[in-house]
């Protein structure tokens, strides 16, 4: 087991401005290649902190990996602190010179005398060149009590540390140490809650597979780690036994494309008509790359006229029952299924709050309607959430109930 830790530095970060998000995406490619995860400590722009918070990753893990405070400003202390961490003077490395001089030579500047600072480094450590920005980055090998400890010193701009870690962290730790990279199984459901789920999967027991849970609104997702030589098959088909079809896909893509997918394969078309959502399903349609091919457009019918004049309700059908009704959902499926000449209709109306609700409706009432070639099919659903995840989880649900008519 090789064992890492993140220190992310920035005083953003602990003053609550910027959201740590280096962190998460290192644990992720790291994890991914057999890597086991220790801690994450985000410090500001604090000398002792950063100090205390360097030399403690480095006594309990093999590898760290420092990102932020390589900047040119009196307040980027990181390479300060790794000095004073790991007893290494500090002296301006001629190569990182002239890679910092390059960076600016290519766009034409001359460089700031402050830049300069970027090019000194702790004794014995090795360059990592910034192709992206003007910091350069570096590996320092330490030995603490125990073991030895390789830090990496990367940028904090997201954009540059990613293309560095993918440069420079990732083939050299390769090189260092070959681990088996660990398997995950993805199960995206909707429609699920992640305590059902949970109870669904609670007999699954079996030594090299780790079962975790995240909700992620509005999806639910199931994962399972998988030790080398656990066999995958077997474990693919009871955990779909045990979720049965909340599961829309294991492994690949968003809701809309996995629709996208099927009518395609089917050679056919939807079209949509929107109340609450007011286009969001469209929306979600149309990021699916070639949706041309299978989405034929929609209506966004908010106000009961719209409904009418777009999709053909019928007045007396709208007073006897209100927009927000099963027979409304179902004209407005059938109407824009028949006006647009699509193989299937899909229609929503509900009332997404936090006003608008009544006793007999209460604010979360969705209704949602899938016209096709067999007749139409209705679902209520009640959405419990703050206006925007409520129409967002009601996107997905209107999308899971096409789905779920296409086999
Ligand atoms: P360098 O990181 O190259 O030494 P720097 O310390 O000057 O430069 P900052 O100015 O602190 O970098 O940060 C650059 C940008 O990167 C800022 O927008 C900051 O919010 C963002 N950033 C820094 N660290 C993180 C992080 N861990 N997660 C997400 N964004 C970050
Ligand atoms: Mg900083």
């Amino acid at each position: 087991m090789i064992r890492f830790d993140i220190v992310s530095q920035g005083e953003e970060l602990v003053s609550g401005s910027t959201v740590d998000t280096n962190s998460g995406w290192i644990c992720q490619k790291l994890k991914e290649r057999g890597f086991t995860a220790g801690r994450i400590t985000v410090v500001g722009d604090e000398l002792d902190e950063i100090r205390d918070a360097l030399s403690e990753a480095a006594g309990r893990s093999r590898v760290v990996i420092c990102t932020g405070g390589l900047g040119p400003t009196s307040d980027d202390l990181t390479t300060e602190a790794a000095g004073h961490a790991f007893d290494r003077p500090l002296a301006e490395d001629p190569t990182a010179l002239a890679q910092v001089e390059e960076r600016y030579l290519a766009r034409n500047r001359p460089m700031p005398p402050a830049n300069r600072k970027q090019a000194i480094l702790p004794a014995g450590a090795s360059l990592l060149e910034n192709l992206w920005g003007t910091a350069p980055g570096y590996r320092l090998d330490v030995t603490t009590a125990a073991e030895p400890c390789h830090l990496y010193f990367l940028p904090g701009v997201p954009s540059e540390m990613k293309r560095m870690f993918e440069a420079h962290v990732l083939p050299d730790l390769a090189s260092r140490f070959q681990l088996p990279p660990k398997r995950t199984l993805l199960f995206r459901c909707v429609g699920l809650a992640e305590s059902e789920a949970a109870q669904r999967m609670a007999s699954l027991v079996q030594p090299g597979v780790v079962v975790g849970y995240r909700a992620n609104l509005p999806e639910i997702h199931v994962k399972l780690h998988l030790d080398p030589g656990v066999d995958e098959k077997p474990l693919i088909a009871d955990t779909l036994e045990r979720l049965g079809d909340y599961v829309f896909t294991v492994g690949g893509g968003p809701l809309a494309e996995v629709v996208g997918k099927r009518l395609e394969a089917r050679g056919e078309t939807v079209a949509t008509a929107e109340s609450c959502t007011a286009g969001r399903i469209g929306a979600d349609i149309t990021s699916v790359a070639g949706a041309s091919a299978w989405y034929v457009g929609g209506a966004v019918v908010y106000a009961n006229a719209e409904k009418v004049r777009q999709c053909g309700v019928e007045q007396t059908l709208l007073d006897a029952h209100g927009a927000v009704s099963e027979p409304v959902a179902r004209a407005l499926a059938e109407g824009i299924r028949t006006r647009t000449g699509a193989t299937w209709g899909l229609s929503v109306t509900g009332i997404a709050g936090p006003g608008g609700g009544s006793a007999e409706k209460p604010v979360g009432t969705v209704h949602i309607a899938v016209a096709g070639p067999s007749g139409t099919v209705h679902r209520k659903i009640h959405v419990p959430f703050d206006r925007t995840r409520n129409l967002q989880m009601t996107t997905a649900l209107a999308l899971d109930l096409l789905r779920r008519q296409l086999g």
